[in-house]
């Protein structure tokens, strides 16, 4: 089978990429994206916050998410419900632990100002003496988002292949590839490595440049509470520790906001990590957990700067990296599928990026 464009992983970072590429060519006849799993989004794009905060992260990806808030708020394909809303972000704890993570532009919150927004914090004074609060920060629905990806793309023309695990490529005429996919053979220009934690295992088999993409544990559950916390209660990270809870429904979304490295891999939480998870939250809040509606864990997978990649591979041709997103892969998901369609279609990312940024994102020679 001929194709102009493979996209490897069916992840927020490949869908989004192949939507955005496929209405950018006017036309999606020659995009291929193959997952491995049978289904899309199955690994971490499946078990995030949803959150999209604008002060959370690096400089690159302030940019980024800065530029991608605007496309999920008010999306110009039609979404049969809200991609994105308003959802504000506060951290709490000792001055000196919540000055450790402001930046500019973020409002400080007395801590009767915490209080009305938090009064599930009220009795433990002592340790939440200081807030910041980002109110610019959005929730979306991570499910939403893939599928209205999922209807763009092929709306367009694009051809989605689930149960399709790339395990083997190689050159062909030219600078194009042949990719193995499952059973099939593909032949493309142009190749896109989207596959999130195994993305370096999967540049193995183009010869391309290792990122040395580290996949970094982190917990969650979904739990039912005594008293619901509200719609419009902020998401609230724990200055200290970094343990988090936001409103989900009638209870919340809890997680002990961890980085354990970890091998490419289908993660499930340590035993009685959640217990511990929930002790903590009692603990520290007078919030009161009744049960566990759902657990796990997901891999956010990131380079040695913390950025994502994205672009040229420096040794393989016609092989673009779109992986690294690390805690930020719904937050910048719009603007990195706009940078890598700009260097699909042009060679290169456009002038709506700062030049630090674009430079910040490239791929990395291998090293020795
Ligand atoms: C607990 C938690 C909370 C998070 N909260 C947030 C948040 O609030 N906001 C935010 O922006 N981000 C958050 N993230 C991060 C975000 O979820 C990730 O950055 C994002 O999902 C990564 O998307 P991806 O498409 O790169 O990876 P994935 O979703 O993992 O997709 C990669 C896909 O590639 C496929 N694949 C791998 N190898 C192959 C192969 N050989 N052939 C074919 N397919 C292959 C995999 O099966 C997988 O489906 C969170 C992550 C976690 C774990």
């Amino acid at each position: 089978m001929m194709a102009e464009t493979v996209i490897i992983g069916g992840g927020i970072a490949g869908l989004s990429l192949a939507s955005e590429l496929a209405v950018r060519r006017g036309s999606g006849d020659g995009i291929i994206l193959v997952e491995a799993e049978n289904a899309l989004a199955h690994h971490t794009s499946s078990r995030s916050a949803q959150q999209l905060i604008p002060s959370y992260g690096p400089e690159p990806v302030l940019e980024l998410t800065r530029l991608t808030i605007p496309d999920l708020v008010t999306p110009t394909y039609a979404a049969p419900v809200p991609l994105a809303w308003p959802s504000p972000f506060v951290v709490a704890g000792s001055p000196a632990d919540v000055a450790a993570m402001t930046v500019p532009g973020l409002r400080t919150l007395s801590s009767d100002a915490l209080f009305e927004y938090c009064p599930e914090l009220s009795d433990n004074a002592e340790r939440y003496q200081s807030a910041i609060i980002d109110e610019s920060a959005v929730r979306t629905d991570a499910t939403a988002l893939v599928e209205w990806h999922r209807r763009r793309a092929e709306h367009a023309g694009v051809q989605i292949r689930t149960g399709a695990r790339v395990t083997a490529a190689q050159r062909a005429s030219g600078d194009a590839w042949v990719v193995t996919a499952g059973e099939e053979q593909l032949t493309a220009r142009t190749v896109v490595n989207a596959a999130g934690a195994w993305a370096d295992h999967v540049a193995e088999f183009f010869g391309a440049a290792p990122q040395q993409l580290q996949p970094l544990r982190r917990t969650a559950a979904l739990v039912s509470l005594n008293e619901p916390l509200g719609p419009t209660h902020p998401m609230v990270d724990d200055a200290a520790s970094g343990w988090y809870y936001r409103p989900d429904e009638d209870g919340a979304m809890i997680s002990w906001g961890e980085a354990e490295p970890s091998p490419a891999c289908d993660a499930q939480p340590h035993p009685g990590s959640i217990e511990e998870l929930i002790e903590t939250v009692e603990r520290e809040t007078s919030m009161r957990v009744t049960g566990v509606r759902k657990a796990w864990t997901g891999l956010r997978t990131e380079a040695p700067s913390g950025i994502p990649v994205c672009g040229w591979d420096p040794q393989a041709s016609n092989f673009l990296w779109l992986a690294g997103q690390g805690g930020y892969g719904f937050q910048t998901s719009s603007a990195l599928a706009r940078a890598a369609t700009d260097v699909l279609v042009g060679g290169q990312i456009g002038g709506w990026l700062s030049a630090e940024t674009v430079t910040a994102l490239q791929p990395q020679p291998a090293t020795e």
